[in-house]
C-alpha cells in the first residue's frame, strides 16, 4: 500500500513541483526555435543533474532531444520509458498575451498542459521513487523530444530505439476531459493526394476534343468519400481540391489531398489497398495516387488494457477514480504502440485547452497524476 505515500509525498512537494512547472514555462520553446527549445533541455539536464544520467542527442536544426536515466533502486534490467516533450505550439511572445499565472484552482500559461506538466511529473515520479526508496523491476528512463508537434521527425528513430529495450512506455501526453483520463487507444492517420490529368481544349471551338480532370476527379471524389465508415471510427475527408484555368477551358489537370482517420492497422491497409486500386472512369484521363500513411494508429490491444488495470489499481489506492478514452489525434505513443509494446498515453495534468488561448490544468490533481507515474514505475 505505497501509493498513499507516494500521494502524500506529492501533496508535499506540490510547491516545488508548481516552481519547476513555472520555471519551464516561462522560457517559451517553439519547436523552431532550436535555442528556445534548447534552454528548455538545460533546465531541465540542470534539475535531473544530481539524480540522472543525462545524455543529449544534439540536432542541427531542432532543439536536443534528452535521454534520462534515473538514479532509481532497482532489482532487474528491464525498462520502463517515459516519453515526453519539451517543445510547444506556441510563438516567442506568447507570454506577454498569455503569462503564467495561478488563478481559479489551475495554472494557466503556455504549454503547461501540452505537455510541460507532464514532464515535471516525470521528474518528480522518480525524485518519489528514490526519496521513498521504493525497490523498482526495471530501470525508468525518460525521453524528452524537441519535435513532437511537427510530427517528431528527428526524434522518431530514438523513440523506437528506447521502446524496443521497454516493457512499458508512459506518455506525458495531458489527458483527455476535465476528470482526467487515459488514452487507451489512439488514431493513426493518412494523407493522400488524388490527381487526374485530361486533355485540355476551347470549351466553346473544340469542346469534344477534350477531356475533363475535373469531371473525372468529381467522380473519384464521391466515392472516395463514401469510405467513410463512422460506426467503425474512419474518416476520409477529402479537404482541399484545386484544379482547372478558367472557365471557358476543359480542364486539363485537377487534385485532392485527402485525409484518413483509422483506429486500427487493418483499416490503415484496407484503404491503402483501396487508393491503390482507383482508375480513371473516363478513358481520356489518368489518375495518379500519391502519399498514404502518416502514423499508424494505437490500438487497445491486451497489453494496452493490462497496463490500464494497474492505472486503475493504483489510483483505486489513492481514492481516486479513473476512466480511459479514445481519441482521434497522434502522439508519439502511436510510434511505440505500432511496434508492439505496451503504451499508456494520457498521463500528464488534468486540464483543457491543448493548443488554444485557455490551456490550463488544474491545482488540485498535480499530486494524483504525479503519483500515479511513480506508482506505475514502481510496479511495472
Ligand atoms: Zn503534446
Amino acid at each position: 500500500m505505497e501509493a498513499p505515500a507516494i500521494l502524500e509525498y506529492m501533496r508535499e512537494n506540490q510547491p516545488a513541483i508548481v516552481s519547476l512547472l513555472r520555471r519551464l514555462v516561462t522560457i517559451e520553446s517553439p519547436t523552431h526555435e532550436k535555442a528556445a527549445v534548447d534552454e528548455v533541455a538545460d533546465a531541465i539536464a540542470e534539475t535531473v543533474s544530481g539524480i540522472a544520467q543525462v545524455t543529449r542527442h544534439s540536432q542541427p536544426d531542432h532543439g536536443d532531444h534528452l535521454r534520462i536515466e534515473f538514479d532509481i533502486p532497482t532489482r532487474g534490467d528491464g525498462q520502463v520509458l517515459g516519453l515526453g516533450h519539451i517543445d510547444t505550439v506556441w510563438e516567442l511572445g506568447t507570454l506577454e498575451r498569455m503569462p503564467w499565472r495561478e488563478a481559479d484552482g489551475r495554472l494557466w500559461g503556455p504549454g503547461v498542459f501540452d505537455m510541460k506538466a507532464g514532464v515535471v511529473f516525470m521528474i518528480f515520479a522518480a525524485r518519489a521513487i528514490r526519496d521513498l526508496r521504493l525497490q523498482c523491476r526495471r530501470r525508468f528512463v525518460l525521453q524528452l523530444n524537441s519535435d513532437e508537434e511537427i510530427g517528431s521527425p528527428s526524434s522518431t528513430r530514438h523513440t523506437k530505439t528506447e521502446a524496443l529495450k521497454s516493457a512499458a512506455v508512459l506518455v506525458a501526453e495531458p489527458s483527455a476531459g476535465l476528470e482526467g483520463n487515459l488514452k487507451t487507444a489512439r488514431k493513426g492517420g493518412a494523407t493522400y493526394r488524388v490527381e487526374a490529368q485530361g486533355v485540355a481544349s476551347h470549351a466553346g471551338l473544340d469542346f469534344a476534343a477534350g477531356s475533363s480532370a475535373i469531371v473525372e476527379l468529381a467522380g473519384q471524389i464521391q466515392r472516395i468519400a463514401a469510405w467513410t465508415d463512422l460506426d467503425n471510427g474512419l474518416t476520409v475527408n477529402p479537404g482541399l481540391v484545386r484544379g482547372g484555368t478558367a472557365s471557358n477551358v476543359v480542364a486539363e489537370r485537377a487534385w485532392t489531398d485527402v485525409d484518413v482517420r483509422f483506429p486500427t492497422k487493418r483499416q490503415a491497409d484496407e484503404i491503402a489497398d483501396l487508393f491503390g486500386a482507383i482508375r480513371a472512369d473516363d478513358p481520356g484521363c489518368s489518375v495518379r495516387v500519391s502519399g498514404g500513411a502518416r502514423k499508424l494508429p494505437m490500438e487497445r490491444t491486451d497489453g494496452v488494457i493490462r497496463l490500464f488495470r494497474l492505472a486503475e489499481k493504483i489510483s483505486a489506492e489513492m481514492g481516486v477514480p479513473l476512466g480511459e478514452a479514445a481519441v482521434g489525434g497522434g502522439s508519439d505513443g502511436n510510434t511505440t504502440a505500432a511496434l508492439g509494446i505496451p503504451t499508456l498515453d494520457g498521463l500528464g495534468a488534468v486540464g483543457e485547452g491543448a493548443h488554444a488561448v485557455h490551456e490550463s490544468i488544474l491545482t488540485e490533481r498535480i499530486a494524483d497524476r504525479a503519483a500515479l507515474i511513480a506508482g506505475l514505475v514502481h510496479r511495472l
